[in-house]
């Protein structure tokens, strides 16, 4: 469980194409009057009124430029400022904004993010240092898709993945949180197909619009949040090396990921790739962004003095992290080869039993001697079964499946009495019995008095119901396990009488391990888990115009009760074998104490 404190720290946004023209408007909404325009010479925006204008925009905005720039909004007497530009000019905006204390209209027309943020990281002496504040958050941000058109593709790339990277951080960011979570997940989808259609057709503009709302929504994620190592070492990179911002953080992006463990599912989950890591960095090769420092210029040398080897060092040679090649196609055609199965649900479980296999090989790199393991494990558990031994029915019950299905089928009939699993030990067909026979006779143990009741929903009794029950005996052991038994021995067959009820004496279950000899057995010691079930008894109930319930009712207090190694136990199941003494209800001496337990156990018609 997460705990967290947020509250959602964003501009106002205006989204759309010729949007740049509502500039006048967005001032006048501010209250102000005299804009003091950012914008480098490429940028020929119009904005009447404005005061002043700075056209030297340059990257990592130094200390120094962010006076310069200050200065000379300051000289024009202007109330507020209006940045148009990449995250350079967005920056210097900022700067001058942190300076005068002047509210700040950002026209961001690359995928830099920075717009949507509190941060302004400024460099001075090689040294890129970056600070939070409430006043740097720029007031209103206005998205022109229009302006984006032109952004050439190489650009694009690499200020989407910067976009990218934020969304990445921000999920696993130590304060993120369920809303941040879902602005970064979905925030990847948009940039992911954004760049894809930009990749193919840089004027799509359906594709350049989901690149930019994909850009705003990683800002908006990160600038909620606290940033990560891949930002610190793209600031000291950028920093101290001068290296380009947006293909800095292009490269670095998958090698910052794949230190961390497992974490980033929903990064792979929203790019539809096997593995975070390496499934951005093949979006990237994709793309044609760059996938090396060695490319963008730095020396090797200088990996010393920015340490991290484990990040920098496979980023400097631009290696493909490791992680599971893409190996789709495989799937892909196993999948096809059951399209054409003339039973539909076939065709439906053969294909999710397909994919969910595939994807646990592929993400956990399974290996090939892991793969003869297990084949040789199934083997086995095939091997051990025979028609009194079922081993796949205890490996299905201890993987939690059998109380899966179970679950699904029974669960939604809500009114009667939960199912619970069938077991291994269940054998059709067990011996007659009649009303108030001893199951137990002979046999150590408690002796237990059963009265039940079979009913339908509305109560009303349901004569010669068919009941079979079956149990362990004092040591746990079911009669199929014991070698030397010869015959059924606590396992019969009842018809429920007129009033719908059945009763007998037996002895109280105990709990029990399952089978240890076999290869389920061999799972749950190397996994170590105990074995044991909670102490219970079977019935397995039929009846004409009802559905067939198979349940167990379990003895309250009994052990085992919170970690019942087949997960068969359900609140509604668990009962009160009640302690007695004395005159039992069919006359029958009995010395010391006996139980009994009554329960009504109530069918769905059919
Ligand atoms: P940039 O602003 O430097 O732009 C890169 C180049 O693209 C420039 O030459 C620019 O003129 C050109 N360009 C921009 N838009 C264009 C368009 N539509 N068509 C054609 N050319 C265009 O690069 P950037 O990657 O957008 O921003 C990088 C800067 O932003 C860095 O200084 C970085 O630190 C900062 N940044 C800050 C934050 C934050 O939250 N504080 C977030 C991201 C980036």
């Amino acid at each position: 469980m997460r705990s967290f404190v947020f509250s959602l720290r964003t501009p106002r946004v205006v989204f759309g194409r010729g949007t740049v023209a509502q500039l006048p408007d967005e001032v006048a909404a501010l209250g102000k009057q005299r804009p003091f325009l950012v914008a480098g010479e490429r940028h020929a925006v119009a904005l009447p009124g404005a005061v002043g204008r700075f056209t030297d925009v340059v990257q990592h905005t130094p200390v120094e430029a962010g006076d310069r720039a200050a200065e000379a909004a300051n000289a024009t007497g202007a109330d507020c400022v209006v940045s148009v530009g990449g995250g350079s000019a967005t920056g210097l905006g900022k700067a001058i904004a942190a300076r005068l204390g002047l509210p700040q209209i950002a026209v961001p027309t690359t995928y830099a993010g920075s717009e949507v943020t509190a941060v302004l990281g400024e460099t001075a002496d090689g040294v890129k240092t970056t600070r939070r504040a409430a006043e740097i958050l720029p007031a209103t941000v206005v998205y022109d898709v229009d302006l984006t058109l032109g952004l050439p593709v190489a650009l694009s790339v690499t200020s989407g993945i910067n976009a990218l990277a934020h969304a990445v951080e921000a999920l696993y960011a130590p304060d993120a949180n369920p809303a941040v979570d879902a602005l970064a997940v979905e925030a990847i989808r948009k940039l992911a197909a954004g760049l894809r259609g930009i990749a193919r057709r840089p004027d799509a503009v359906e594709a350049r619009a989901a690149a930019l709302e994909g850009a705003w929504l990683a800002g908006l994620a990160l600038g909620n949040v606290r940033m990560g190592l891949h930002h610190e070492l793209c600031h000291l990179l950028g920093g101290t090396y001068g290296l380009p911002h947006s293909a800095t953080h292009t490269v670095l992006l998958p090698h910052a990921m794949a230190i961390r463990d497992g974490e980033l599912r929903r990064v792979a989950d929203a790019l539809g790739a096997p593995d975070p890591a390496a499934g951005v960095y093949d979006l990237i090769t994709e793309l044609g962004g760059p996938t090396s420092l060695r490319e963008l210029g730095l020396a090797e040398a200088d990996l010393a003095v920015a340490g991290h080897p484990e990040v920098l060092g496979p980023a400097w040679a631009g290696r493909r992290p490791a992680g599971t090649p893409d190996f789709h196609w495989l799937t892909d055609e196993v999948v096809a080869s059951f399209a054409k199965a003339p039973d539909p649900r076939l065709r439906e479980l053969m294909t999710g039993l397909v994919v969910h296999l595939h994807r646990f090989a592929n993400d956990h790199d399974l290996r090939q001697d892991e793969w003869e393991k297990a084949i040789d494990f199934l083997t086995r558990t095939g091997q051990i079964s025979d028609a009194k031994r079922q081993e796949f029915v205890l490996l299905s019950d201890t993987l939690g499946v059998s109380s899966m299905v179970d679950l699904l089928t029974n669960s939604r009939t809500p009114d009667t009495t939960p199912s619970a699993v069938l077991g291994p030990f269940y054998v059709p067909g067990p011996p007659e019995a009649e009303h108030g026979d001893d199951l137990g006779a002979g046999l150590p143990g408690t002796p237990l008095w059963v009265d039940v009741a079979v009913t339908d929903l509305d109560g009303t009794a349901v004569a010669d119901a068919v009941v079979d029950v079956w149990q362990s005996n004092k040591d746990g052991f079911y009669d199929v396990q014991l070698k030397d038994l010869e015959g059924p021995s606590l396992r019969a067959r009842f018809h429920s009488d007129a009033e719908g009820r059945v009763r007998f004496w037996t002895i109280l279950p105990s709990e029990y391990p399952i089978p240890g000899d076999g290869p389920v057995g061999q799972l749950l010691a190397a996994a170590g888990r105990h074995p044991y079930r909670a102490p219970h008894l079977h019935f397995l109930i039929t009846a004409a115009g009802h559905k067939r319930l198979v349940t167990q009712l379990f003895v309250d207090g009994g052990a085992y009760l919170d970690s019942d190694t087949v997960f068969g136990v359900k609140d509604d199941l668990i009962v009160d074998f009640a302690p007695q003494e004395g005159p039992t209800p069919d006359g029958r001496t009995v010395e010391g104490e006996w139980r009994r337990v009554d329960y009504t156990f109530r069918l769905a018609t059919v």
